[in-house]
């Protein structure tokens, strides 16, 4: 999020380097919790609903300016929900037996690295005219190269331990942040807070539920045609799988991080795993991983013998529990000291929604108000605990 902001807050017309200076102080490295691990679907449908078309739309233009299908892997897609049979493939050959001739009508013919007779049931959910994809950790870096490139200061391995305020919370002064053991405090006349999941640890008056996503990036036998699914997967009849998980699957395309054609895949989010202290501590569960990659390779011969190339996961920041196109969020806007400002809650919409963010943010900061959107609904006022300081 910080990245997007930087990324907007420089293109903005009162920005001038001679006279503002943007610091963009990371506990780690760029794009290392989940703005780099995170699946990277886009949507002009997505919600909030006074966020999303624009942001979709900004995510476009980016990409178009910026080389974007090439460096980031921006690129339009099918997406559906999908219900599927899966089964076990080792040592055996997909033998037309295997496939139900009423299968064959019921998704799009394109869609043609799913086993034969695994679709149960295809329900498309979005067009290329409306659906997209991106790989978040190539946005995530590319943004912060581009906002440094004119005139923001990235400054990584620096963990912000204190915001520090004049009077009594009256308005921003300085930020003190951790670097190489050595304490520094900068002085500001505004503070975005985005720190994803770990935001209450500097504001605790932000309440945040931070569920665990564990995801797994493999290299398919072929590419793999962009269709992004939801799938429901269940062990097809007389199988040797009694479950199977139903991971999203992304395929992607060839980008500067890898020289191929890739498929991402990230199962359930688990809320008893405890927030770690920052990115590079997350936990690794690898039979979360071999799960994930086993019931993917359950629907496609080209995936059960592709290789994985990454393991991973990341921590979402989400409001609350809510159904799945309820909007909830993201919380978005100035605190109640002068010059103290928080994006964060992005919960399962972060990459989608970061470049509307980014836009309404450098508004808000630089002429007082969001111009380009609607957007007071996300007002921090709405969701933080009043009773508490900040
Ligand atoms: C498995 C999974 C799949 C997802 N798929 C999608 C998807 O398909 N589409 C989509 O739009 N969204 C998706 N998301 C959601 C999206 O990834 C997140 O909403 C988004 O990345 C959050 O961005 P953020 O910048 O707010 O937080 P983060 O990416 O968590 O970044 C917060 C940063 O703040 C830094 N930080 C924390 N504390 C401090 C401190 N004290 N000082 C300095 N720095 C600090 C951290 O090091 C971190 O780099 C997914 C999420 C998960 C978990």
């Amino acid at each position: 999020m910080g990245t997007s902001a930087a990324y907007f807050l420089t293109r903005h017309a009162f920005f001038d380097p001679e006279i503002h200076s943007i610091i963009l102080l990371e506990a780690g490295q760029l794009a290392g919790g989940a703005s780099g691990k995170g699946g990277g679907f886009i949507a002009s449908w997505a919600t909030p609903k006074c966020l999303a078309p624009l942001s979709f739309k900004l995510h476009n233009q980016l990409a178009k300016e910026h080389d974007g299908a090439k460096i980031w892997g921006h690129r339009n897609v099918f997406a559906a929900e999908i219900k599927l049979l899966g089964r076990s493939l080792d040592g055996k050959a997909d033998t037309p037996s295997e496939i139900d001739p009423a299968s064959v009508d019921k998704y799009p013919s394109k869609l043609d690295w799913l086993l034969p007779g695994s679709v149960e049931q295809y329900n498309e959910i979005g067009t290329p005219s409306n659906s997209g994809q991106v790989n978040p950790f190539m946005f995530t870096r590319t943004m912060a190269k581009l906002a440094e490139a004119k005139g923001a200061k990235l400054r990584l391995n620096c963990s912000v331990s204190a915001i520090n305020y004049r009077g009594n919370q009256e308005g921003v002064e300085s930020v003190t942040f951790t670097h190489e053991g050595v304490s520094e405090t900068i002085e500001a006349t505004d503070v975005l807070v985005a720190a994803g999941p770990w935001t209450p640890r500097l504001l605790p008056a932000v309440s945040l539920l931070t569920p665990c996503g564990h995801s797994v990036i493999a290299k398919p036998t072929r590419p793999l045609s962009p269709y992004v699914l939801f799938p429901d997967i269940k062990p097809a009849p007389n199988n040797t799988f009694s479950i199977l998980l139903s991971p999203d699957i992304y395929p992607r395309p060839s980008d500067d991080l890898h020289g191929f054609d890739t498929v991402y895949a990230s199962g359930p989010d688990n809320y008893e795993v405890p927030l770690p202290a920052d990115t590079d501590s997350v936990d690794l569960d690898e039979k979360k991983c071999n799960d994930i990659f086993v019931s993917m390779g359950s629907v496609s011969r080209e995936i059960h013998d592709g290789e994985i190339i990454a393991k991973q996961a990341c921590y979402k920041s989400q409001i609350r529990k809510h159904e799945e196109d309820e909007e909830v969020g993201p919380i978005l806007g100035p605190l109640s000291v002068k010059g103290l400002w928080l994006a964060t809650g992005h919960d399962e919409w972060r990459i989608q929604n970061a470049p509307a963010t980014g836009l309404v943010l450098s508004e808000m900061i630089f002429e007082g108000e969001a111009r380009s959107a609607h957007c007071k609904g996300l007002d921090p006022s709405h969701f933080l605990n009043s009773s508490m300081r900040l």
